[in-house]
């Protein structure tokens, strides 16, 4: 008999499912950052998009007015001259009742901003380092941006601003002199192809802090995913759970199988050698079980193999008694915390229990019933590796009985020690 197998390792499911749920939580909270992050981004460049468009716009316009020199508006009360535009024929009286004056691309952009600023709550702003009128000199943060272009090194600037306490978004791009632009601007010292200024687009811009529907579907996508876990991980655990027992329990006659003792029996050996208590070791074999075959057919051997499982397991008092099947028709059982005569009683229980099922065996003589042989062994701690030579005692102990006649108890016993018997009256007694 060989104490090789291993015990089986442990699998805590309910680490792995924590660790599956937090994994899936963290997963779906990343994505919905990084996806956050991505709109945040989209929206930005929408934002440019949106901006360069204005400012193409509004260029394309310029350049239609300045193609026709100005174009002439009627004087109101919004469209007064504009005294910065130093041209002889900026203003013409075409009737009693009516004055035109020359509008140029400046002063047009100023107008078309002050529309787009009343409708839309958008900024241009016409703007040069060089202005003719004062109040088109460039903020802090577009003489920046104009002296990158002049230096050519930016072709134009989108970026989120702060414009008093909310955010905006800022776009500027130059304004390259023309041909057309000369007329007005050839005084100033510009000559083609030089940057003369720019315009500058605000648009309105709302940070993405949250998004509902962003956040909405990373929430149904967590919760379908902690729900799969949860599921997976019941039907797993349950899966394990089978295998678990189908791994230490003997399928035949539901009590444990080998694989199990050999565990069991390494603990309480330990266990033995710390509590220094006596350890008793029982193996149980049915007499002539091959008769049994032979006579009633495996099926019945079958069923007085589960049925003797049954009984032996139940003639076991104590919590911490186990009882398992080694191989075959041979049973083995630990009784810890229990010297010899404990031992044989319980081993003398067992022998009158099976026998009291009281299953027919004809073969077996002189009973005639299906009966049971014991062999009982005993250790104390002063035996150094004791587990293989209390296994190997309890075999011979088992030998014994079987020479005995069988259906009986023998104790192992070393020829110097007593040996302990039915009728003692200390028999009974364990720890
Ligand atoms: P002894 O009294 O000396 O123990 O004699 P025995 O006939 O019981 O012992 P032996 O070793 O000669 O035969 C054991 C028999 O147990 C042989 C085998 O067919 C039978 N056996 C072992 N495992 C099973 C099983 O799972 N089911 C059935 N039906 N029979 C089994
Ligand atoms: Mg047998
Ligand atoms: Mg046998």
């Amino acid at each position: 008999m060989q104490l090789n197998e291993q015990p089986a390792s442990g699998f805590n499911m309910k680490l792995v499912m924590t660790f599956s749920c937090l994994l899936w939580a963290t997963l779906i909270t990343l994505s919905y950052c990084w996806n956050l992050q991505k709109n945040q981004e989209q929206h930005v460049a929408t934002l440019l998009q949106a901006a360069r468009s204005f400012f193409q716009q509004i260029e394309i316009t310029r350049e239609w007015n300045a193609s026709h020199g100005g174009i002439y508006a009627p004087v109101t009360e919004a469209t007064v001259p504009n005294s910065y535009l130093k041209t002889p024929l900026r203003d013409i009286r075409v009737g009693p009742d009516l004055e035109l004056t020359k509008i140029n691309p400046a002063f047009m952009t100023r107008q078309i901003s002050e529309v787009a600023q009343k409708h839309n709550n958008i900024q241009f702003q016409i703007t040069s380092l060089n202005p003719i009128r004062p109040q088109n000199a460039a903020t802090e943060r577009e003489k920046a941006a104009l002296l990158l272009f002049e230096q050519g090194q930016a072709q134009e600037i989108g970026q989120v601003v702060k414009t008093g306490s909310s955010p905006a978004f800022f776009y500027m791009a130059p304004l390259i002199t023309g041909k057309s632009c000369l007329q007005c601007h050839q005084d100033q010292g510009y000559k083609e192809g030089d940057v003369r200024g720019g315009i500058s687009v605000t648009l309105p811009y709302t940070p993405l802090s949250f998004s509902v529907p962003l956040a909405a579907g990373h929430l149904g996508l967590g919760l379908i995913g902690l729900g799969s876990i949860l599921f997976l991980g019941v039907k797993l655990n349950r899966a394990y759970s089978t295998i678990k027992h189908q791994a230490i329990i003997d399928a035949l006659t539901g009590i444990p199988n080998r694989r199990s003792f050999t565990e069991r029996f390494l603990e309480e050996v330990k266990r033995h050698k710390r509590n220094e208590n006596s350890l008793s070791l029982l193996m149980c074999d049915i007499d002539n079980f091959k008769a049994y075959n032979d006579t009633y057919g495996h099926s019945a051997g079958d069923e007085c193999l589960l049925q003797t499982a049954q009984g032996i397991r139940k003639s076991l008092q104590r919590s911490g008694d186990f009882c398992a099947r080694y191989g075959g028709e041979e049973f083995v059982i630990i009784l810890p915390s229990t010297k010899a005569k404990g031992a044989l009683r319980v081993a003398e229980a067992i022998v009158a229990n099976v026998r009291n099922l009281a299953i027919r065996h004809e073969k077996s003589l002189p009973e005639q019933y299906v009966t049971v042989s014991v062999g009982v062994a005993t250790t104390s701690t002063d035996q150094a590796d004791f587990s293989e030579i209390l296994m190997k005692q309890a075999d011979t102990a088992l030998y014994q009985a079987k020479n005995s006649g069988r259906n009986c108890v023998r104790v192992f016993a070393e020829s110097s020690q007593e040996q302990p018997v039915a009728g003692d009256p200390d028999f009974g007694v364990t720890d």
